[in-house]
Formats: C-alpha cells, structure tokens, sequence
C-alpha cells in the first residue's frame, strides 16, 4: 500500500526537478511542490464559477429531452464536489504549514479526480444518440472545460493528462461506438486536439517550473554572505528570531555565540584586502566545520564578526563549542606578524545562554554575547568568555588560553 502510495505521489508530482537526495535538494523539492500547491489551491472561487455555469448551461440544454430529477441528481453531485474543492482551498489558507504539501496535494488529487468523473458521468447519461446539436454541445462545454482547467493544472502536468482522459475519454469512446465513418473521424480529432493540447500545458509546465527553481535559488541567494559562503545577515535575524520564538515556547535554553577575528585590521593593513578576504573565508569554514547540527547556523555577522546560533543547547555546550571554534581558528596557523597575542591568526568568542521566559528580549541575548566578546577582548583576546546572568566572582567567566 505504501508503495502504491509513493508512486501515485512520483506520478503526480512528475519527475523531480533535482534527482538526488541531496538535503539542499530535498528541500528544492520541498521549495517546490509548496509553490505548486499554492498555485492550484489559490483561487477556488473562479473555478466553482466555471464549473457551476457550465453546469447549469448544460442542463438547461438538456431539459427538454432528459428526466428532471435525474438532471438534478447530476447538478447537486456537481454541486457537491466543487463545494468540496473550495472547502480544501479554505482548509488549505488556514492551516498551509500544519501539514506538509504532500498530503495537500493527494487531498487536491483527490477533489479534481471527483469533479472529472462528475463531468465524465454526462456522456454516461447525457448523450442522445439521435441528437447531434447536443452531442456537439456536450463536446463544446466537456472540451472548453478541459481546456480551461490546463491553466490551473499547469503545475501537475500529468494530473491534467489524466483529468483530460476521465473527462473526454468515454465520450470519444461513445464517438468511435457509434461506428460511422464521421463519428470515427470526429473522434480521431478530438484525441489529436487533446494531444495538442498536453503540448502546450507541457510548456506551460516547463515555464513555471524554471521560474519557481530560479524563485528558489534567488531566495537562497538572498540568505547567504558571497564572500564566506555562510548565513548572512538577514539570514541571521530571520533564523534568531524564528528560534527564539520557538525556545520561549518550548522552555529550552538558546545560545549565542559572537566570534571576531583578534587584530584584523592589522592583519589587512600588512597583507592586503585580498588576502583579508580569503582569511575569513578560511575562518568561516573552520566555524562551520565545528557546527554539526543542522538546527545551528552559522552567520557573517558584519565586517569580521560572525555569529552562531546554537538552539536547544545549556551554557557547558555552548562553551565546548566556543572553544573548539577558537582551537579550530588557531589550527588554521594564518600567519599574523603584528599579532600581540600569537604570531598567526586568532579569534576571541562572547558565549551567552538565554532561557527565554515570555518577559525576555531576544536584543538581552546579541547584547550579552555582545558584552561578553567585549570582555574577551578586554581581558586579553584569543579566548571565550562566557556571559553570567550574576557574574561570580571577579574573574571567573574567562576561559583562559589553554595553551
Ligand atoms: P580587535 O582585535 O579589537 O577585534 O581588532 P580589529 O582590528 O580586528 O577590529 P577593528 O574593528 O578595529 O577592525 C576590523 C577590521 O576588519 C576593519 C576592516 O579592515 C576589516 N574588515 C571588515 N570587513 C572586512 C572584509 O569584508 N574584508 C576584509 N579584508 N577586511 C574586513
Ligand atoms: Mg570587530
Ligand atoms: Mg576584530
């Protein structure tokens, strides 16, 4: 069954457009599929609108040579299920993120597979064989709502294909029973304007496609620092904010990390900008070597200064991580002449730890590690010092050079 599952859901959603597994690749993926669901369950309105029109157009027509009650079994069916579509796509705007865009989108499945049949059930008890004006009225709305649904199914190309065949099939297959020539013919060009059709939803598919992935890679963009590689600023006042949020209700301890280079505007002014920029790059790296977590991030604060974000971690981690990113920069030996406190680079580390209650400021966490950097350059750089909400006694929250 789960088998089942997962290839109704390959089928659906096409081939990926990312092929490994890769965790940037998955969450491409993720990126993706949210935006196609946005887009198909975004505006249920003009499609119960169609579908309703269409409905009563169709059985308008059909009065004067069918059963009304049976006319109105079938429009009350119709009915039902765009109700159910537009109740998904208002389920969908209150509750998007509670679920993920998987199960959206096999409930979106569900509700266009419904509708379709609902249309498909016409040629089934609509169609008059000694009527040709109806038969063309039927192909006429059954065709123009095939059509119009290619634009709200562009982004599950292959769900159009498969909503085009349940809601056409049987009435070309009515077609071909009749077996006459003309009927035959008739039929063959039905399937070649279909297929005409699946061409051009095709392009379509493709176009939004390359927008959402470039969409994706713009935002990615957006969050990361192009000198270093890692998070930049507006990355790190989203993700601060978002985990802060989540600490305060979740009652766990969070912890800030502030990491500058020891005497860099030295170092530029003896080796250039150049090689400035490829010792933070260097420096970045070894932080993000450190940070094994995929919930840490790991920021360019500004200039020389990057920051890491440890959520869910008390004060001991915090210090082990500092100052395993303080060993890990020195192992780098960045050669530094005008260094007073080692002859290659070095970097000292402001610790603080938060367990946000509700009457907490995130600004009291970026002021105290802030505060505590401070301290570590003031108390002679190249080591961490750790932010004591009530400082011990004089002294006591330096870790020293371990050298
Ligand atoms: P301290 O030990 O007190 O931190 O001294 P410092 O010289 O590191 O600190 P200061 O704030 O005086 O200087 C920071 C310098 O970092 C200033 C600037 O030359 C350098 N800097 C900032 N951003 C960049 C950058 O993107 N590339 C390069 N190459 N240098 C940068
Ligand atoms: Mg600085
Ligand atoms: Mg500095």
């Amino acid at each position: 069954m789960r088998t089942l599952i997962t290839h109704l859901n390959r089928i659906i959603e096409g081939r990926p457009p990312v092929s490994d597994d890769a965790p940037e690749n998955r969450e491409r993926r993720e990126f993706l599929l949210a935006e196609r669901i946005r887009y198909v369950l975004n505006d249920p309105t003009s499609s119960l609108m169609t579908n309703m029109a269409l409905g009563m157009v169709l059985c308008f027509l059909l009065k004067p040579m069918f059963d009304v009650a049976r006319l109105l079994i079938w429009v009350a069916c119709l009915l039902m299920a765009c109700l159910l579509r537009v109740s998904l796509a208002q389920l969908y705007a209150k509750h998007a993120d509670k679920f993920p865009s998987r199960y959206w989108m096999r409930l979106y499945f569900a509700g266009t597979v419904l509708s379709a049949l609902v249309w498909s059930s016409t040629s089934l008890f609509f169609f008059h064989t000694g009527s040709f004006d109806l038969q063309v009225y039927l192909v006429a709305i059954l065709a123009g709502l095939v059509h119009g649904a290619g634009h709200s199914q562009a982004p599950f190309r292959r769900l159009h294909v498969l909503y085009a065949i349940i809601v056409m099939g049987p009435l070309i297959f009515r077609f071909f029973a009749m077996g006459s020539f003309f009927y035959g013919t008739f039929a063959f060009t039905l399937i070649f304007l279909f297929a005409a059709l699946s061409i051009s939803t095709r392009r379509m598919h493709r176009i939004l496609m390359w927008s959402l992935d470039m969409r994706y890679d713009m935002s990615q963009l957006a969050l990361i620092d192009a000198l270093t590689g890692v998070a930049n600023r507006r990355h790190f006042d989203i993700f601060i904010y978002q985990e802060w949020r989540k600490a305060q209700r979740e009652d766990t301890p969070m912890a800030m990390l502030m990491v500058d280079v020891d005497f860099f505007k030295l170092y530029n002014d003896i080796y250039g900008h150049q090689r400035g920029d490829q010792c933070l790059r260097s420096i970045a790296r070894a932080i993000s070597g450190v940070i094994h977590r995929p919930s840490d991030l790991v920021a360019r604060y500004g200039g020389e200064e990057f920051s890491v974000i440890l959520p869910n971690t008390p004060l001991r981690g915090a210090m082990k991580i500092a100052e395993l990113i303080r060993q890990e920069v020195g192992a780098l030996f960045i050669e530094h002449r005008k260094s007073t406190v080692a002859h290659y680079v070095t970097v000292s580390v402001g610790v603080a730890v938060i367990s946000p209650g509700q009457e907490n400021h995130l600004n009291e966490l970026v002021s105290a590690a802030d505060e505590a950097l401070y301290k570590a350059k003031e108390t002679g750089r190249n080591r961490i010092y750790v932010h004591l909400a009530e400082p011990r006694e004089e002294g006591s929250n330096v870790l020293p050079v371990s050298r």
